[in-house]
């Protein structure tokens, strides 16, 4: 069984299949947040002095301000992310007072990395995931240099039956991704072509993130969709779910938003791309962006990459709210 270091607490978007497996893993985070229950209680109890919560609750205002667009989760479903997962929603006074991942005056830079082969679609969706990502988290993005399988030795592959040359995601994160991270970057992303595994008897997963290790990846190998808007959405909300996660947001559990677990296609499929107002703070607070320059920029970037019309409506309403 994958042993996990508290620092390291890894997220994953998993299908149902491998879900018992991986149990050690949330486990490992939902005593994360336990282990840290002083620091938690600090951050409640300096709400008023300490300049990171008086801080929060500022950019809490703001976001607020689109609690009218907010919707909350439905019951949890038979075999879904919620019913095999019972975490905790992480209050933004918590984040806070999370010692999160943050931008840093000398690391404003996101890494994107590819690995594996793309198709012209995937490629072009690629660079794409890289502007979209630069808006999203209101950072510049570097395309690092790809990633091969030779990059990987023999015990990090493996030839799967059905899903193909599959490669282990905590050698790329551990081995290739955190070693080559630059000093001004605060983080690495990779988007993988090919299905990747985190151990034996564990082949199928979407994501895996070191929340607190600054590398991620997501595979968009059981992503696929004859649909191209249907695709892209798919790797859009990918990769910016994982990268949320570099920045050590944990999953929101309360209303539909971009950082919900997910179990299957389905789920994916219904998350959607925004942020709700809790975690868009976080994301705020990590970043230091202008919340409506940010929103005003993502809604040109739907319009003109012809994003699903729900994404699009979103960020309409958000920037008429923001603006009023
Ligand atoms: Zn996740
Ligand atoms: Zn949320």
């Amino acid at each position: 069984m994958y042993k996990i270091m508290k620092s390291h607490a890894r997220l994953l978007f998993l299908p149902t299949l491998c879900l018992l497996l991986f149990s050690c893993s949330e486990a490992d985070f939902a005593g994360f947040t336990s282990k840290n229950a002083q620091t938690v209680t600090t951050a409640k109890s300096n709400t008023k002095q300490h300049p990171k919560f008086i801080r929060m609750e500022e950019i809490y205002n703001q976001t607020s301000r689109l609690n009218p667009l907010q919707k909350k989760m439905p019951p949890v479903k038979y075999k879904e992310w919620r019913y095999f997962w019972k975490e905790k929603e992480q209050t933004p006074q918590q984040y806070a007072g999370s010692f999160p991942v943050t931008l840093e005056n000398n690391r404003r830079m996101l890494l994107l990395r590819r690995v594996g082969n793309f198709s012209s679609f995937e490629e072009s969706a690629f660079r794409q995931t890289a502007d979209f990502l630069s808006l999203y988290f209101q950072c510049p993005v570097r395309i690092g240099r790809d990633i091969t399988v030779n990059d990987f030795p023999e015990t990090a592959q493996k030839n799967d039956p059905k899903d193909g040359l599959t490669i282990n995601s905590v050698y790329l994160t551990d081995k290739i991704l955190k070693p080559g991270l630059p000093a001004d970057c605060w983080g690495v992303m990779a988007i993988s072509a090919n299905n990747i595994y985190k151990a034996e008897g564990l082949s199928v997963q979407y994501g895996d993130t070191l929340i607190y290790g600054r590398a991620g990846v997501i595979s968009i190998y059981h992503m696929k969709s004859a649909d191209p808007q249907t695709y892209l959405m798919r790797i859009l909300k990918g990769a910016s779910h994982e990268t949320a996660h570099l920045l050590s947001i944990p999953h929101c559990t309360t209303w539909l938003c971009n950082m919900n677990g997910k179990a299957n296609m389905q789920e994916f499929d219904r998350s959607p791309l925004y942020m709700a107002p809790d975690c868009l703070a976080k994301l705020i607070f990590a970043t230091n962006a202008n919340i409506n320059r940010r929103m005003t920029e993502l809604e040109n970037f739907a319009t003109s990459n012809n994003l699903a019309p729900d994404y699009l409506n979103y960020c309409q309403q958000a920037n008429a709210l923001l603006q009023k």
